[in-house]
């Protein structure tokens, strides 16, 4: 494809004034990635991962939030709960193969990271899957590099940006405005090559692209029909073969295997490699990584650099062989070594690819709908202050809510887009505070204690049982933390003998000294902790509580028998009833 510098105005110009619409053909252009509010643990772990901090926790459900998303996946891949997932073309594709309809597929090079062996191994293998032809996406990254060096020299700027990542350049389009100008007009590999397999087979044909990436669902979507379905090297891992690879049969790489260089393209600095730069002016940088593409970006913003450069960034740390639509398991190494030792081979040149003659443009991504507010300092010192941080000191920037500081999190607050129960050392003191006002109001004295039978907390009414020595003890220290529960109490084996077996004992009758404790002993966590609650025996209060507790007992025991009798007799109980009542009544009074 010749660069067409009219073209290039008017496609300047349609991206500078209207924001891209995706072009949805057959596929929905939804984000791929969404969320099963059900299944989520309000555990953080996708806000911490997610770079553009595109999530809104409501009720403890964390969402995506739609606008501010780049589908780079990232979140699928650290949920531990399985609620972050991403849409899958699988059952699709399965049925168009099962209709017997013409199905092409095309292959990303990041397959050879995890399928091994020989070129022919690899097509049986793919062939066997039920596809009537499968092509190398590599031959599309031949024709983007094309385009991409066209383009750089009649390029004016001196910030140029690659287009092969759709997370990054959707990262730009939402994030980076001021560089939406410098992204290469080029469309990524994979359009390429759909756009080429569909001028090979004709429209018609269901092209399915195969890769390690999520964002490319949105890109095909996004497209001009180029490509049909989009399945992850996941996902093709779990097709099941429907014909034996019967070499008689195959029909080999469509047009054949493709260029070694092109197949670099999933590795870091993989597509500069493939441009000869000797005779442009732009000096080429490979990142990959969005925190770190972000960084570079930032620092671009601040202090332009004083030469041209031609960034190829991607969003995944090390090259798409690292994207989520791979399988976790796998080392690094392996899989970089598996497309490195692909790359030597130097095969057909594209001359032997029926190459369309209008190729597709860069596809249009949704840009969202993003409006960045700025926040007072009086601002955020009060969303700080409603999650219980008044000074500096408390801002613990523990990274418990998932955000990075203490600050981010009170904007995210501000922007309505996190809950103030995210905050683990505000819900800590929460439910410290609500545990110690009820262990104050309780009437019984009550010890928790651990098991070294060290005291966790108390509350005064059990250090006044004790006597005026404790109850000094207990001024001192309020609460009796960390007191060796062994020099406070004669009976505390009853507490380590529920701490080990790790049952409960309920209403116990035991003296110390000249004194009468009722005791019960809970477990609060199994051979950990337990709750002794003890009412002192002489205690007028107490003696009632437990004379009308005996009183209520005989009271329910005579009851059901008398009921019984009233049933044989055919008498009314209520009479009965009335009267024990009174027993109860004048009991209290007294
Ligand atoms: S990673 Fe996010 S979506 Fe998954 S369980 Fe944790 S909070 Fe919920
Ligand atoms: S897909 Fe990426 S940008 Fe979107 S929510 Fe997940 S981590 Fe964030
Ligand atoms: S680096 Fe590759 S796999 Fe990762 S988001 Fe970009 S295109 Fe997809």
């Amino acid at each position: 494809m010749k660069f067409n510098p009219i073209r290039w105005n008017k496609f300047l110009v349609r991206r500078l004034i209207t924001p891209w619409r995706c072009n949805s053909v057959a596929m929905t252009t939804q984000l791929p990635v969404y969320t099963v509010s059900n299944n989520c643990q309000d555990c953080y772990k996708c806000i911490r991962q997610c770079p553009v901090k595109a999530i809104r926790v409501e009720h403890s459900r964390a969402g995506i939030i739609e606008d501010l998303c780049i589908s780079c996946g990232h979140c699928t891949v650290v949920c531990p709960a399985g609620a972050k997932r991403y849409r899958s073309d699988l059952q699709l594709v399965t049925s168009w193969i099962d209709a017997g309809e013409e199905v092409v597929l095309s292959v990303a090079p990041s397959i050879y990271a995890f399928i091994g062996g020989g070129q022919q191994e690899i097509i049986d293998h793919l062939w066997s899957l039920g596809f009537s032809r499968v092509s190398e996406t590599a031959w599309g990254a031949v024709q983007t590099s094309k385009a991409t060096a066209q383009w750089l020299e009649n390029f004016v700027g001196n910030v140029a940006i690659s287009t092969a990542c759709p997370s990054v350049v959707s990262l730009v389009e939402k994030y980076y405005p001021q560089f939406i100008h410098s992204l290469a007009p080029v469309a990524s590999p994979m359009l390429m090559h759909g756009a080429m397999l569909k001028r090979a087979f004709g429209a018609d044909v269901k092209v399915v692209f195969a890769g390690p990436c999520i964002a490319k669902k949105l890109e095909a979507s996004c497209g001009h029909g180029e490509i049909d379905a989009t399945l992850t090297i996941s996902e093709l891992l779990q097709l099941p073969s429907v014909r034996p690879p019967d070499s008689h049969h195959v029909q080999g790489w469509y047009p054949g295997a493709a260029d070694g260089s092109s197949r670099c393209y999933p590795l870091e600095g993989g597509m500069i490699g493939s441009i000869d730069f000797r005779n442009l002016t732009f000096q080429p940088a490979a990142f990959s990584g969005l925190q770190t593409c972000m960084k570079i970006l930032d620092d671009l913003s601040l202090a332009p650099l004083s030469e041209s450069v031609f960034l190829e960034l991607l969003a995944c740390e090390g090259g798409c062989f690292m994207g989520p639509g791979t399988p976790t398991a796998g080392s690094a190494i392996r899989r970089k070594r598996g497309i490195e030792r692909k790359s030597d081979d130097v095969n057909l040149s594209i001359a032997h690819f029926d190459i369309p003659e209008v190729l597709p443009d860069r596809a249009g991504l949704p840009t969202g709908n993003i409006t960045h507010c700025v926040y007072s300092e009086t601002d955020v010192i009060s969303a700080l202050e409603s999650v219980g941080k008044h000074t500096l000191s408390d801002e613990l920037n523990c990274g418990g809510c998932g955000y990075d500081c203490c600050r981010e999190f009170a904007i995210a607050l501000l922007e309505g887009k996190a809950e103030r129960t995210m905050c683990v050392s505000y819900m800590r003191r929460v439910a410290q505070d609500k545990a110690s006002v009820l262990l104050e109001k309780m009437p019984y004295g009550v010890v928790i204690v651990d098991d070294k039978l060290r005291i966790v907390d108390a509350n005064r009414n059990f250090a006044t049982m004790l006597g005026a020595e404790i109850e000094e003890a207990f001024e001192a220290r309020p609460g009796l933390e960390s007191a060796d529960l062994r020099k406070i109490i004669g009976f505390y084996k009853i507490f380590s003998s529920s701490i080990s077996t790790g049952e409960e004992i309920v209403e116990h009758d035991i003296r110390q000294g000249d004194q009468y404790f009722h005791v019960s002993i809970v477990t609060i966590l199994k051979y950990k902790l337990v709750c002794g609650i003890m009412q002192n025996m002489k205690d007028e209060r107490t003696r009632r509580e437990m004379a009308t507790d005996r009183v209520q007992q005989v009271i329910t025991q005579n009851m059901k028998v008398v009921q019984q009798i009233a049933f044989l007799l055919g008498e009314n109980a209520a009479f009965t009833e009335t009267m024990l009542n009174s027993v109860i009544d004048s009991h209290d009074a007294g």
